[in-house]
């Protein structure tokens, strides 16, 4: 069974997530907000070989850390091409919400796409594109997990306000490619605290509409 690791950094806090395979050693980062040592510390305690770090998004709470992790573990940097443009303002779009000074990230090492089938030492992680919080926004399915970044929250839905964004994809992303999963399966999302599937179809005020359907 793969193990995961919340690890929540930055002002914003975003959810970093550790994702490993306990027997092999093996592991992936997902999202990387800010405060890489914060999250080295905890690989470097769990034992943990990464192998990426994966991005569900390009925005800068979600991408802050990557320069300083990619440097100390030596490990590529994957991201879906749909956030290209919004990686690039990482630094314009910190130094607005922020205040803050900060370093562009890294290019990515490689592109991900939808149904891409990344290996977490005996297990597979499957990229899923869901459009809508951003162009470019990826969900990742592990067994019986799912990392949502800021698609889905526990109770609540990514904003579409931002540049990219688009409430008509968001939802639809939303019901066939996140409701459609069994209810006991977890949801991890980029902020906040963990649900279900089954949780977030019966009280998620903003899926109230597809419950009514
Ligand atoms: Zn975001
Ligand atoms: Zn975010």
């Amino acid at each position: 069974m793969l193990r995961v690791e919340c690890i929540p950094v930055g002002r914003l806090l975003s959810n970093s997530y550790l994702l490993y395979d306990p027997e092999l050693g093996d592991g992936i980062i997902i999202d990387a907000g800010d405060d890489a040592e914060k999250i080295i510390k905890i690989v470097d305690e769990r034992g943990v070989e990464v192998k990426g770090i994966y991005l569900t998004h390009g925005h800068f709470d979600h991408v802050l850390g990557v320069r300083d992790l990619k440097e100390d573990l030596g490990c590529g940097f994957y991201i879906h091409e749909g956030d290209a443009a919004i990686l690039s303002r990482a630094p314009a779009d910190a130094k607005y919400f922020l205040d803050v000074e900060v370093d562009p990230p890294p290019e990515p090492d490689e592109w991900i796409f939808d149904g891409q089938i990344l290996r977490v030492g005996d297990h597979n992680v499957r990229v899923i594109h869901t459009p809508g919080h951003t162009p470019g926004s990826v969900c990742y399915l592990a067994e019986e997990m799912i990392f949502t970044g800021d698609t889905l929250f526990a109770g609540s839905i990514g904003r579409t306000d931002l540049p990219g964004g688009s409430l008509q994809s968001l939802l639809s992303s939303i019901s066939a490619k996140i409701l459609s999963l069994p209810d006991h399966y977890a949801v991890y999302p980029g902020h906040g605290p963990s649900s279900t599937i089954g949780a977030e179809k019966m009280l998620n005020p903003f899926l109230r509409f597809m419950r009514d359907r």
